[in-house]
């Protein structure tokens, strides 16, 4: 019998899809399950993007582009870089359009690490990062993001898990699944944590535009000294409901690019030529849909937030960013596992462990609100009511 290599033993099927495929499964049966477990905008993409890659074909645009990605896109984004996130780069030699942001982090992660090296990774997190690490040969190493500080991440965790084998730290900020938007001073420190231990920083802004409540996004790559060891990636996957587009970038100093796009070239070659005109059209056109969506994401934030508040044995922190929430269920007496499958059969919501985001995910569960207001208000009523269903069926038991 032939075996497959013992590099997939280190990577298992993905937690989240294990839920959606459950729930799906429902689906056919005919339940109607509300889906709050992927993180995948409900809009539409905008019609300026759609239009702008519909011309693209029709114009012939359908060969292979330049492996960097056409040079209007890397032109669009580096002007972007500099207005929004003061990062400076030269789009001829420091960015490449990547299929996604997950391409992005995954030759990242290729193209910088050795066999053995340790990544320090805020945790929870979106486990992508620990996959790519390990794909790589190198080493993930969870940092806690403490329910407690507000999943702000801590200089402190990040010192006491330095090795001499340490080579990166991830920072994604917003935060997926937490929904933390990570400090300026805290990434301060970090950054000079960096600078002092000589590490490599891999920074995931994909939500950056979905911040909450005047909270700031700050790249990490844009204070002084960075730019030598940042990698920042990003996509046009969320704030422009793109996902099926398969786009993103990551941006580079131009000797770390010179390696990644030897990874890029022998997986991708380029991104889909028609998607990047899209893209274009996305970072140079009007805003005001993707803004319209983060307002409506704020409000969703806010229904989702209050009524968990309410609800028997959850506790929860407000999120300021991203479109997560993930709220701590320890105190209801059932598994995140046992609690998600309870809830799928009960309220036909589906919701995704914590455990699915690392080691310290365990005691929660994470709600995406990128759906409808009116299927939350639906979803959080029959949480609200499943939820006091098992408190009464658990103290009938213990009396
Ligand atoms: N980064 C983070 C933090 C994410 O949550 C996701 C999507 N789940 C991605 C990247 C993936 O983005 P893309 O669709 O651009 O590959």
């Amino acid at each position: 019998m032939m075996k497959v290599s013992d590099r997939m033993n280190a990577i298992p099927f993905s937690g989240i899809r294990r839920v959606f495929e459950a729930a799906t499964n429902r689906e056919k049966r005919g339940e109607k399950i509300i889906h709050l477990e992927i993180g995948r905008p409900d809009f539409d993409t905008p019609d300026h993007i759609k239009s702008a890659a519909i011309n693209a074909i029709n114009e012939g645009k359908v060969h292979y582009t330049s492996n960097f990605g056409i040079q209007e896109l890397r032109e669009a984004i580096a002007e972007k870089l500099r207005r929004e996130n003061n990062l400076l780069y030269d789009p001829g030699s420091e960015i490449i359009i990547t299929v996604g942001t997950n391409e992005a982090v995954f030759i990242s992660m290729m193209a910088l690490l050795n066999p053995g090296d340790e990544v320090l990774i805020p945790d929870p997190c979106w486990l992508h990062y620990f996959y790519c690490a390990r794909l790589a040969g190198a080493v993930p190493v969870s940092v806690p993001l403490r329910e407690e500080n507000e999943f702000q991440p801590r200089l402190d965790d990040f010192v006491s898990r330095l090795t001499a084998k340490t080579k990166m730290i991830v920072i994604n900020s917003p935060n997926n699944p937490t929904g933390a938007v990570f400090d300026q001073n805290v990434l301060r420190s970090l950054a000079d944590f960096a600078q002092e231990k000589n590490l490599f920083v891999l920074s995931d802004e994909i939500y950056e535009k979905m911040v909450y409540d005047q909270s700031l996004h700050r790249s990490i790559g844009s204070f002084p000294g960075m730019k030598e060891r940042t990698v920042t990636v990003n996509g046009f996957s969320k704030i422009y409901a793109m996902t099926g587009w398969r786009l993103g970038y990551v941006v580079a100093d131009q000797e770390l690019v010179g390696a990644l796009i030897r990874i890029h070239q022998y997986t991708t070659v380029c991104a889909t030529s028609f998607s990047q005109w899209g893209g274009v059209a996305a970072v140079r056109g009007s805003q005001i849909e993707a803004e319209r969506m983060v307002r409506e994401f704020d409000r969703r934030r806010n229904l989702v937030y209050e009524a968990l508040k309410e609800m028997p044995g959850v506790r929860v922190t407000k999120p300021k960013g991203a479109f997560y929430i993930m709220p701590n269920i320890s105190r209801i007496g059932m598994s995140a596992d046992e609690l998600c499958d309870y809830l799928l059969e009960e309220a036909k919501i589906a919701l995704v462990p914590g455990n699915a985001f690392g080691l310290y995910g365990k005691d929660f569960i994470r709600i995406s609100y990128a759906n409808s207001y009116s299927n939350l208000e639906i979803a959080m009523e029959r949480m609200a009511k499943a939820l006091m269903k098992r408190r009464s069926v658990a103290s009938l038991n213990s009396h």
